[in-house]
């Protein structure tokens, strides 16, 4: 999810490594760490925190050497430490492996590979990959590499090199990206251009399953086969801010179309399609075994805050509809002030992106002294509520930088269905054909985001015409109303636009006053047995002169003729919709934040991390 560098050329690589890692520090990260070929062989050399700490680390010793690969490392398996760090290496200490992403299948491959008496030191996934490369490895790593990979399941990019082979070094990917920079009598990988940009401009973008091999003269690309393919050069005309964005314009849109990639790592890992028996979510990662659901499961309380608190309101009518158990969400900030009553079956789920949100650790500490279980859902592994909460589940949704979160909400939200289902499985809820229907359901969610995504411009077009609305107000029922909570959220924030979310059916009995001809309302309708009552709400706005837009699946025919404008999104289960419906709404907010000239990623007065009161 972080950064590769690597090098093979005529300058020493150490400084050119370094350089690159800070290149790449834009994507944050939690530690760092290179290998290189020296005169000692191979060395390794790693640190918790940042690139100064590794800088400081290093800067008695000397490190001369012209081939070596780089890391910064956002973790996803195993806390932010030293040992986790990369470069990993194998058991003997002969091949040394960067990895951004995640194996899937790592804990198998490691069950495996200690069956075949291979001892490890870190909780990574990546040491699995340096033991399986080694595993192969006889006298070609570049051959070893090929059969390793053709085991792994899940997204990597990986660089690699062997001990034995100091003149090149080895690249691979799949579903993570990786650049091989092309120099004059130098070659670098990278994870993204903005590490390469001082060297070359001359690139190969590396194609899932697509194994580099680079020489100090040379690069060689090959397919899994093993045979040579022939790349096309790319030429890099970004500069160095447009490159660290990936050419978006903004760190917020790259996050927005970072989701189909998002909510794949978070859910392909928890669900199981290839066991023979019927599909099935594996939560093992937060204890859940039957017998631990049956007996705890009293009650379910979600406490969060801002954005995540609008995935524990969606949560909650997540677990009632697939789990059937009573579920309580409140605003952490009010949760901790209240006088909670709990009892020892009960589960407290604490939401938080950055994991350090003062008020949710503060809600989460006052539910566990009152005997709740706790599960946390996190996006950043060694955070405070991660150590603290025991059970973690995270969404690998890698770092995000925009303030307004995007891909950690949808994220939360994948993480909050497949403990629902789990739970409804476990409580004798579900079906298996039922649970067949909502895997599938859940496992097309990345392609409809994509879809979604690749209809933006209307969404511009749209959004070029409202963008200067004083007051648009956004309502649904049920899901609908939860992913309302969020979208006016997500304007407000970055666009500073009186936004506000109203359950349609409440709009008659208060906000209906507000509604005037300077009014845009958007209403969320995927809620199929609910589009009459939705109907209705409508109409009521549009007889005091609001403008309406629908969003609503794409075979709905239903509001054509009653909204001013409808927007259609992938149909889905009617309970998942938020996790797509929301998208139309972020970028709406993107789009009209940019159109009032201002900057979506750092807006006034907010915050990334909230770790004040
Ligand atoms: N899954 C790996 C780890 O936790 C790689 C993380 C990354 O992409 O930085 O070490």
């Amino acid at each position: 999810m972080c950064g590769i560098v690597g090098y093979i050329g005529g300058k020493e690589a150490l400084p050119v490594l370094l350089n690159g890692l800070k290149r790449l520090e834009y994507r944050g990260y939690d530690s760092a760490g290179i290998a290189l070929f020296g005169p000692e062989g191979l060395t390794v050399h790693k640190s918790k925190g940042r690139i100064r700490e590794l800088e400081e680390k290093i800067s008695a010793e000397k490190l001369p050497g012209m081939a070596g690969i780089g890391h910064t490392r956002w973790a996803t398996h195993g806390e932010p430490s030293d040992i986790n760090s990369h470069p990993q290496t194998d058991a003997e200490g002969r091949v040394a492996v960067v990895h951004n992403g995640i194996i899937e299948n790592y804990g198998r491959l490691k069950e495996w590979l200690i069956s075949k008496g291979l001892g490890f030191k870190s909780e990574t996934d990546t040491e699995v990959v340096a033991n399986l490369i080694n595993f192969y490895y006889k006298d070609d790593i570049l051959s070893a590499v090929r059969e390793a990979v053709k085991r792994l399941e899940g997204s990597y990019a990986l660089g690699i090199i062997a001990a034995g082979e100091s003149d090149r070094i080895i690249a691979v990917r799949r579903e993570s990206p990786l650049v091989v920079g092309l120099g004059k009598g130098e070659n670098l990988i990278a994870s993204d251009v903005p590490a390469l940009l001082e060297y070359t401009r001359e690139v190969y973008y590396l194609e899932d399953g697509e194994i580099a091999a680079l020489y100090r003269d040379r690069a060689e690309v090959y397919n899994g086969e093993g045979q040579v393919i022939e790349k096309e050069v790319s030429l890099i005309r970004w500069d160095a801010a447009a490159a660290e964005k990936g050419g978006f314009e903004h760190f917020m849109l790259k996050e927005i179309h970072e989701q189909p990639r998002a909510l794949t790592d978070t859910l392909r890992a928890r669900i199981r399609t290839n066991t023979g028996a019927a599909a099935s979510i594996d939560l093992e990662e937060i204890g859940f075994n039957k017998s631990w659901a049956a007996e705890n499961a009293g009650r379910v309380v979600i406490t969060a805050c801002g954005t995540a608190w609008h995935a524990g309101v969606i949560g909650k009518y997540a677990f009632e509809r697939y789990a059937g158990i009573p579920v309580d969400v409140d605003t952490a900030s009010e949760f901790r002030y209240r006088n909670p009553v709990f009892d020892s079956k009960d589960i407290c789920i604490v939401i938080s992106q950055s994991g350090e949100t003062a008020d949710t650790l503060a809600a989460m500490r006052l539910a566990k002294q009152r005997g709740a279980g706790i599960i946390a859902i996190t996006n950043v592994a060694g955070s405070t509520l991660a150590r603290e909460a025991g059970l973690v589940m995270y969404t690998w949704a890698g770092p995000e930088i925009a303030v307004a979160s995007t891909k950690a909400f949808t994220t939360q939200l994948a993480c909050l269905y497949l403990i629902a289902l789990k739970f409804g499985v476990l409580r004798g809820r579900i079906q298996d054909t039922d649970m067949v229907k909502y895997i599938e359901a859940l496992e097309a969610i990345p392609a409809h985001a994509e879809t979604i995504l690749s209809g933006k411009a209307n969404i511009q077009r749209f959004a070029s015409l409202q963008f200067n609305k004083n007051k648009v107000f956004f309502m649904g029922r049920l899901f609908d109303y939860a992913a309302c909570l969020e979208s006016a959220l997500k304007l407000k924030e970055i666009s500073y636009t009186h936004s506000e979310a109203f359950a349609a059916g409440e709009i008659k009995h208060g906000p209906i006053a507000l509604v005037d001809t300077s009014t845009l309302i958007v209403a969320l309708c995927t809620q199929s047995s609910l589009f009459d009552k939705m109907e209705s709400s409508i109409t009521q706005v549009k007889a005091r002169g609001a403008a309406v837009a629908v969003i609503t699946w794409e075979d709905c025919k239903h509001f054509d003729g009653i909204a001013d404008e409808v927007f259609r999104i992938p149909k889905t289960e009617d309970g998942f919709s938020p996790i797509l419906s929301v998208i139309p709404a972020q970028l709406f907010a993107y789009y009209c934040s940019v159109l009032r000239g201002l900057d979506p990623d750092k807006p006034r007065n907010l915050a990334k991390s909230v770790t004040v009161e």
